[in-house]
């Protein structure tokens, strides 16, 4: 971990350095030193230290991310001198809040927090009101005047400390429902319900100091062992709670969805406490320099009166808008903070702008007012949905914040997702009521079927069914679960609750404190809108406005006009150097690709022209070919199914004019475009005027044990020269005829399954003559035609310069060179893929990304020895790798002119490729 650390301090050389004061406009570290203090601590000590902020934080110290890895190095043992330097902190702590940590007159209580390098919200421990004891609460009810305030933090300390010291960090695992935190809870309801009130605001001192006894009886009763009522005790139980919080189920869980390395380790950050629940004069609240749901320039967030930060993000209470810009339907009627507390609202006001101005980010605030002072708890950047991410990197640009390449970085590909997502088809929401409304905490539309837990999302998602997550709220236990679904519904918290941010950070549908939910877990139903819903119902989420429906929706793609996406991409145009075309059959897809960006096709499969609407006739016509017993048969087959090949590309050509097709012969083995079924087989037999016998046999004759290895692709040419010569002549006739008419085109004749030059030899040959009598036919003298291949046979790649020689592109069918390079069938691998992804055998689905290591080697060889035959040959991808981000990076390193993918596809591609030209600076 300390081998790179990347910071000034810090270098690259392992500190001995444990512990980073910061606070009272001071700090030992810098907003530089992540990877060594954490995200939070390295922030703290900007917020704290830099002289053109001096913001006021509390005062705290971090123990570095060297503690925790060595901690875990040294079987849980920590480093020499580390209690001595905490010591030290402790006591600057001291000096700078005026108040003493194990104090009975006038005690300092502090907050036990983790921080690794990269933000993994709620996914390890924290221990707040560290140091109240018996002794020490006397002097907070002296200072404060507010015995129940002190009670309440006593029993917060006591529920905190007993779940993440005593019994998590002591790794004891509880059943379901009887955890510690639970039975507390318990007891607290218990007292609420006796007293007859709802919130625990409402109880006074006697019943809190009731509480904190019951409670204590309790940790005993279960745990087996007292809370411990010395303040150093609870520091240092903290502290270690905090260290082994960083290998606990979840975060490894979380590590490994996010790709963190699990010699990071966290930091510790140990801070004084402030109050946000010291009465009417105090709160507490989150809040974010723009608004992270859709990107407006606007300062978002939400507070809570007398309450700790840890009452904001359960969602037990919903929180009030700190302004008019953070006004909801749901929260109009609160009072907003701008008004409540305008004086600590213009400060925050004022340190926001600042905070986002030195950060150039927006940042996501945590902040705290006891008893009308403000303090800044922490500052990060924020995280934010695709569409405010785009929005953001195009007005930071415009705004002269930040440059154009910091703009592509910004974005990551598969937030862009979002802006293309799916959506309820409105005419379908015009007509449908829906059963209940919630927050809306994660755009777009969702269709899926509810399941209550975590556990059941995962395994009905392996299934491949759709699901979506109904819960009365998430925690990060939920993460697996949360993942597998399509959407999530829950019936508790806000927009800054841990569904929230969890559905925000990965872009998905999300709909969050929806009141009108009921949840049954013992029966799996839930009751919304009088309508009771089993597990496994179907339901519609509309996740930008907050809407639950009955049964699945049709859904949209909200793909239409975008001008702030467009914006972004022409950012990303302007930087990528890499050609982005698409893989498209129709000339309707052709259009919609060309709307999104594309540059021209990379792949359009003939055979498709044999599937869906108005294929029929086409297709009777090519099996009618396909079963013919005699080469004059087949011609005359050939003959009649000439017009609609023509005009199939005549019309893909022209809804491309100006830009590159590359048009690829036919590749599968014909048997695949011969029905099976009896009864279609005795149809076909009738039209074609045969016996069925007859027609069974010839069918039976086609068939092959391995047919992807078999008579497919360029084979077929070879072996029914007619059928190329049928297919060029209908390419360069449509040519020939818009060429005529003025229309720029641009055919790229491509010839699939090569394994050897000899049989492109074959084929240019058929098609040389075919060129010269459509040039005489049309009284042309050239025709601008381009003839090249597909790499997607090994043996292609390592002969390429040989077949460089014949062909004047390249383009790589990764989807054929992955089968081919593993072995692995493309079509049946599904079934072994989870066990060779779970024992880590395979890191990724190949087909999904390329395999750099070794199908990557094919392409490189492939490349340099293409060029080195022909240096200006052209080189693409058009297997589904072309769409796959890290895919195109690979691409581009390896010196491709362009990627080819899906028409969806295209402007993920885009930004792809121009994030891989800035990765690679
Ligand atoms: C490929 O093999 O990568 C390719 C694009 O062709 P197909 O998927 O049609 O075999
Ligand atoms: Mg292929």
């Amino acid at each position: 971990m300390t081998k790179k650390t990347g910071c000034k301090k810090c270098d690259t050389k392992k500190t001995k350095k444990n512990v980073y004061f910061f606070g009272g406009g001071k700090a030992d570290g810098e907003g530089s030193m992540k990877n060594l203090l954490g995200g939070k601590g390295a922030n703290l000590a900007e917020m704290a230290g830099h002289p053109k902020l001096k913001i006021p934080v509390p005062a705290g110290f971090t123990i570095t991310t060297q503690v925790c890895t060595a901690y875990y190095e040294n079987a849980g043992k920590y480093p020499k001198g580390l209690k001595e330097e905490v010591q030290e902190a402790l006591k600057k702590v001291e000096q700078v809040m005026g108040k003493k940590f194990d104090d009975a007159e006038n005690p300092l209580l502090v907050s036990v927090r983790s921080g690794a390098r990269q933000s993994m919200p709620g996914m390890m421990e924290t221990v707040l009101n560290v140091g109240l004891t018996t002794d020490t609460i006397k002097g907070v009810v002296k200072k404060t005047g507010n015995e129940r305030f002190a009670y309440d933090a006593y029993r917060r300390l006591i529920t905190m400390y007993s779940d993440v010291v005593m019994e998590k960090a002591a790794g004891i695992e509880s059943k379901e429902g009887k955890g510690i935190r639970q039975q507390l809870e318990k007891l607290l309801n218990a007292k609420k319900e006796e007293k007859g009130v709802k919130l625990d605001t409402e109880l006074d001192a006697g019943d809190l100091k009731d509480l904190c006894e019951k409670y204590k009886t309790k940790v005993k009763q279960v745990l087996g062992k007292a809370f411990p009522d010395d303040a150093h005790e609870q520091l240092w139980g903290g502290i270690g709670a905090v260290f082994a919080s960083w290998n606990g189920k979840r975060a490894i869980s979380y590590r490994r969805i996010e790709n963190i390395p699990g010699e990071w380790g966290t930091a510790v950050n140990v801070q004084s406490m402030v109050f946000g629940n010291m009465g009417e004069s105090s709160a507490t609240g989150v809040a974010f320099t723009r608004n992270p749901g859709n990107g407006d320039n606007n300062f978002y967030g939400e507070y809570l009166i007398n309450a700790q930060g840890e009452d904001v993000v359960a969602g037990t209470r919903t929180p009030a808008p700190i302004n008019k810009n953070s006004q909801s339907e749901h929260n109009r009627h609160e009072i907003m903070l701008s008004d409540f507390m305008p004086d600590a609202y213009k400060q925050l006001d004022a340190i926001q702008e600042k905070l986002e101005k030195h950060y150039s980010d927006m940042q996501d605030l945590e902040f705290t007012i006891e008893d009308g002072t403000l303090y800044l708890l922490q500052t990060r950047v924020g995280k934010r949905n695709g569409p405010a991410a785009v929005k953001m990197a195009v007005d930071m640009v415009n705004e002269k914040m930040i440059t154009k390449k910091e703009a592509v970085m910004r974005v990551k590909p598969s937030q862009l997702d979002e802006l293309l997502h799916p959506i309820i088809d409105p005419d379908a929401e015009k007509t449908h009521k829906p059963l209940g409304k919630g927050l809306p905490a994660g755009p777009g539309g969702a269709i899926g079927r509810i399941v209550f837990d975590s556990d059941s999302a995962v395994e009905w998602a392996k299934k491949g069914e759709d699901v979506i997550l109904v819960r009365e709220e998430t925690n990060p236990e939920d993460v697996e679960g949360m993942r597998a679904s399509h959407a999530i519904l829950t019936t508790r918290g806000g927009m800054t609750s841990h569904a929230a941010l969890v559905a925000r950070g990965w872009g998905k549908c999300c709909v969050v404190g929806c009141g009108g939910l009921d949840i049954d877990y013992n029966k799996k139903v839930a009751t919304i809108g009088g309508v009771s819903l089993k597990e496994g119902a179907w339901i519609t989420l509309n996740g930008t406005k907050g809407l639950i429906y009955k049964d699945a929706l049709p859904m949209i793609d909200a793909t239409k006009e975008n001008k702030t996406l467009n914006s972004f991409l022409k950012i990303c145009d302007s930087i990528r150097n890499m050609k982005i075309r698409t893989n498209a059959d129709t000339p309707e897809d052709a259009k919609r690709a060309r709307e999104f960006g594309a540059e021209g096709i990379g792949l359009f499969r003939t055979e498709h022209m044999f599937y869906g609407e108005g294929a029929e006739k086409p297709l009777f016509l090519l099996r009618k070919m396909i079963l013919s017993d005699s080469v004059l048969d087949r011609k005359v087959a050939l003959k009649e199914l000439f017009p609609y090949v023509k005009s199939d590309i005549k019309g893909t050509l022209k809804a491309m004019a100006g830009l590159p097709v590359t048009i690829r012969l036919l590749d599968p083995p014909l048997h695949e475009f011969v029905p099976h079924q009896k009864d279609q087989l005795s149809e076909l037999a009738k039209s074609l005027d045969i016996q069925m016998d007859v027609l069974e046999k010839r069918v039976s004759l086609l068939k092959e044990s391995n047919p992807m290895m078999g008579h497919r692709g360029v084979r077929l040419g070879v072996t029914y020269p007619e059928i190329t010569e049928m297919q060029v002549r209908a390419i360069l006739e449509a040519t020939a005829e818009l060429v005529k008419k003025n229309t720029k085109v641009f055919p790229e004749i491509m010839i699939p399954v090569v394994g050897m030059d000899k049989e492109i030899k074959d084929q240019k040959a058929i098609i040389a003559a075919v060129k010269e009598e459509v040039l005489k036919k049309y009284g042309l003298k050239k025709l601008p035609v381009m003839i090249g291949t597909m790499i997607e046979i090994p043996r292609a790649a390592l002969t390429a310069d040989k077949i460089a020689k014949e062909t004047e592109f390249f383009s790589f069918g990764t989807n054929d060179l992955t089968q081919m390079s593993y072995g692995f069938s493309r079509d049946d691998m599904g079934s072994f893929l989870s066990p060779y992804l779970d024992k880590d055998i395979l890191s990724r689905d190949p087909f999904q990304s390329l395999d750099t290591e070794g199908v990557g080697q094919l392409i490189s060889i492939a490349i340099e020895r293409g060029r080195g035959a022909r240096p200006k040959l052209k080189v693409g991808i058009c297997g589904e790798h072309g769409g796959d981000p890290d895919s195109i990076l690979f691409c581009y390193k390896a010196g491709m002119d362009y990627v080819s993918c899906s028409p969806f596809r295209v402007p993920i591609a885009r930004l792809a490729a121009a994030q891989a030209v800035l990765f690679t600076q």
